[in-house]
C-alpha cells in the first residue's frame, strides 16, 4: 500500500464517520429540535415566534399558507384565487431527474398546484389581493403556471379596484422550461403596469432569498419594496458568481437587505412581526384613507417613498 492509497482510505473513513453523525431528513422532521445559529433550538419556541429565532432573529422560511394563516389574515379568512395550469413539460426536460417527477414532488411538498398561491383577504378594513411564492415548489422558481397565477391575481385587482401585495421568495425563472419561463418576466411586468395605469398600489415584500429573474422583473416595479429582516438576501446573480466576474472579494453584507437599502433597492426593512401593521398604514396612505395617516417608521433607517410610482 503506497501513501496515496493510505490517504484515500483515511478520507473514506472520515466520510463514513461524518455520514454516521448526520441526521436523516426523517429524523430531522421527527426531532423536537432544529438547528439555528449553530445550536439546537426547540421547534416549538421558533414556531411560537412566527418562525423567527428569539436568540439571533433569523427569519426562517415560511410557506404561503403560513403567511396568510399566521401573519396577515387568520386561518380560513381568505379566498384562494385559482388560475389555469398550462401544460408544463413542453421540452420533455430531464436532468438528474425528470421534470415531471420534480413537479410531482413539489406539489406534494407544498400542497400547491403551482409555485405561487394568490388570495383575497382583509387587512383590518382594507381588502387586498396577495400572492406568495413557495420555496418548497422548486425553490420558488417561476414558469408558465406561476406567471398565469400573477396575471390572474392582477386581473382580480383591476376588476375589484384592490391593492396588490407580492411576497417574493425565489431562485428566479425555472430553467426546465427555458425561454417560456423567461417570458414570464415581461408578462408579469406588463400586468403590473396595468395596475399602475389604474393607480392601484403595489407593495412587494422581499423575503430571503429573492434572486434571479424575480428580482429583475416584478419586485423592482413595486411602489414600496419592503425587506423582511436585515439579513434577507436580495440580488440577481449569486454572490460567488459576482465575485468571480469582478475578480475581487465582496463585503460580507453584499446582497443583504441592509446593503440593498443603502444602494436604493429597498425602501423599508421590517421584522416579520411588524409587516401587517406597517403595510396597513402604508395602504391607508396610498389609498388616501383618513383613518391612518401617521406612519410611524421611527425604527427604520430611512423614510419610504410613499408616492405611487408611475407606469413606465
Ligand atoms: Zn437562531
Amino acid at each position: 500500500m503506497n501513501w496515496i492509497t493510505r490517504l484515500i482510505k483515511i478520507g473514506d473513513k472520515i466520510k463514513t464517520n461524518f455520514k454516521k453523525k448526520m441526521a436523516t431528513k426523517a429524523e430531522q422532521l421527527k426531532s423536537p429540535y432544529m438547528s439555528c445559529h449553530g445550536q439546537p433550538i426547540l421547534k416549538k419556541i421558533i414556531k411560537e415566534n412566527n418562525y423567527v429565532c428569539p436568540e439571533c432573529n433569523e427569519h426562517h422560511k415560511l410557506e404561503p399558507h403560513q403567511y396568510y394563516d399566521d401573519i396577515f389574515f387568520g386561518k380560513g379568512k381568505y379566498e384562494e384565487i385559482k388560475s389555469p395550469i398550462p401544460f408544463e413539460d413542453v421540452l420533455g426536460w430531464k436532468d438528474t431527474k425528470k421534470y415531471t417527477d420534480r413537479l410531482a414532488t413539489a406539489k406534494k411538498l407544498s400542497g400547491l398546484e403551482c409555485g405561487i398561491l394568490s388570495v383575497k383577504g382583509k387587512l383590518r378594513d382594507i381588502d387586498v389581493v396577495m400572492s406568495c411564492q413557495s420555496w418548497s415548489f422548486i425553490a420558488g422558481s417561476v414558469s408558465m403556471p406561476e406567471g398565469e397565477n400573477v396575471l390572474t391575481a392582477v386581473e382580480r385587482c383591476l376588476t375589484e379596484k384592490l391593492p396588490y401585495i407580492f411576497i417574493a421568495k425565489s431562485s428566479g425563472m425555472r430553467m426546465m422550461t427555458n425561454n417560456l419561463s423567461l417570458s414570464q418576466m415581461p408578462r408579469m411586468a406588463l400586468a403590473i403596469n396595468e395596475l399602475k395605469k389604474a393607480k392601484l398600489p403595489f407593495i412587494c415584500i422581499v423575503t430571503s432569498p429573492t434572486t434571479g429573474g424575480t428580482s429583475a422583473s416584478i419586485v423592482p416595479l413595486a411602489d414600496v419594496i419592503i425587506a423582511e429582516s436585515k439579513k434577507a438576501i436580495y440580488g440577481f446573480a449569486g454572490k460567488r458568481i459576482v465575485a468571480n466576474t469582478e475578480n475581487k472579494p465582496l463585503n460580507d453584507d453584499f446582497q443583504t437587505a441592509e446593503w440593498a437599502q443603502e444602494n436604493g433597492q429597498i425602501d423599508i426593512i421590517l421584522d416579520r412581526k411588524d409587516l401587517k401593521d406597517k403595510i396597513y398604514k402604508l395602504l391607508s396612505i396610498l389609498l388616501k384613507k383618513k383613518s391612518e395617516v401617521n406612519l410611524d417608521l421611527s425604527n427604520e433607517t430611512s423614510e419610504p417613498n410613499i408616492q405611487t410610482r408611475e407606469a413606465s
